[in-house]
């Protein structure tokens, strides 16, 4: 600790200026013309089917790129525009966006069965009419049934169960799909997530990559027949060696996302893997 004793007592250190938050609110206030500015962008990132090795579908990933700053990614803004307010209009952007690329995928493609996977956050369920977003871009982009799906994280909905549940029911009846988000990163288990209508559940990263050594195939052995049991399919995030591909394909999950797979492309990328997959040759 500083020297008390004396005169000469020792200040803390304190900037000039109030830039404790500057570098935020300066984000911040560049954040609200973005979507106008065209500099927010969704990426898409394949979730591959285990058994084909083909693309069973994307998730979709939001970026700024900013005029200056290059690429911001989502864990920079997403907090912020979470805190503001912006979440809603960028999250129907999101919706949007991804719902009109799946629709034309779909219709490319003679209606193979890929869907599209978009997070959705705090606010947007908790504070905001999340349904009516839903049932408009829906309503806009034709796509098969359950294949435009809502991501949601297991803190997320333990927020607010009881009005977590009733939206879900209502999203779903809807006609879209549910996928569980970073399973394993809460303190809930399968049984509390288990009255919440997922079709898809997604085990965190944490739990599949190489690093987590031994425990590995017992925890996932164990989420992975639950699931099962409860009539979910699963995806694994992070799979970047072959190595993990390879035994989440022998633990029975359906899809792996990773990048082994491939990072999170743009549209026009994303299509041309798809094309790989399912060349038109009807
Ligand atoms: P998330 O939903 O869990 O998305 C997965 C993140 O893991 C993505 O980061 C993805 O690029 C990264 N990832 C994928 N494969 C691998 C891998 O093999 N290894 C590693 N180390 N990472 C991998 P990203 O795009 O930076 O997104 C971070 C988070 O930001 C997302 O986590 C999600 O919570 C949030 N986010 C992104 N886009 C949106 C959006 O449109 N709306 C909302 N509300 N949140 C979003
Ligand atoms: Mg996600
Ligand atoms: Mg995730
Ligand atoms: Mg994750």
């Amino acid at each position: 600790h500083a020297k008390r004793a004396g005169g000469d007592k020792i200040e803390p250190f304190r900037p000039p200026f109030r830039t404790a938050n500057t570098g935020d609110s300066h984000i911040e206030a560049e954040l609200k013309g973005a979507l106008m500015r065209n500099e927010i962008e969704m990426v898409y990132q394949p979730i591959i089917k285990l058994d084909t090795k083909t693309v069973g579908g994307f998730e979709a990933l939001m970026r700024w790129r900013h005029p200056k700053r290059g690429i911001i990614p989502p864990s920079t803004f997403i907090p912020i525009a979470e805190k503001n307010g912006l979440i809603i209009p960028l999250g129907l952007f999101a919706l949007q966006k991804s719902a009109a690329e799946l629709s034309k995928w779909q219709n490319a493609l003679g209606g193979v069965s890929v869907f599209m996977s978009v997070n959705i956050s705090s606010r947007q369920l908790l504070r905001h009419d999340l349904i009516n977003d839903v049932r408009g871009v829906l309503a806009e982009n034709s796509v098969l049934p359950g294949t435009l799906k809502m991501e949601l994280t297991e803190s997320l909905i333990m927020e607010n169960p009881e009005h977590s549940s009733q939206v879900l029911a209502k999203i779903k009846e809807l006609g879209a799909g549910l996928s569980l988000d970073d399973f394993g990163t809460g303190y809930s288990s399968l049984s509390h997530v288990m009255r919440f209508p997922f079709d898809t559940i997604k085990i965190d990263r944490t739990f599949v990559s190489e690093a987590e050594g031994k425990g590995r195939p017992a925890i996932l052995r164990s989420i992975v027949s639950m699931a099962h049991d409860l009539g979910m399919e699963v995806v694994a995030e992070g799979a970047e060696t072959e190595n993990d591909a390879l035994a989440l394909h022998q633990l029975g999950c359906e899809y792996a996302q990773g990048f082994l797979f491939g990072e999170p492309m743009d549209a026009t990328q994303a299509f041309k893997a798809l094309q790989q997959d399912f060349p038109l040759t009807r």
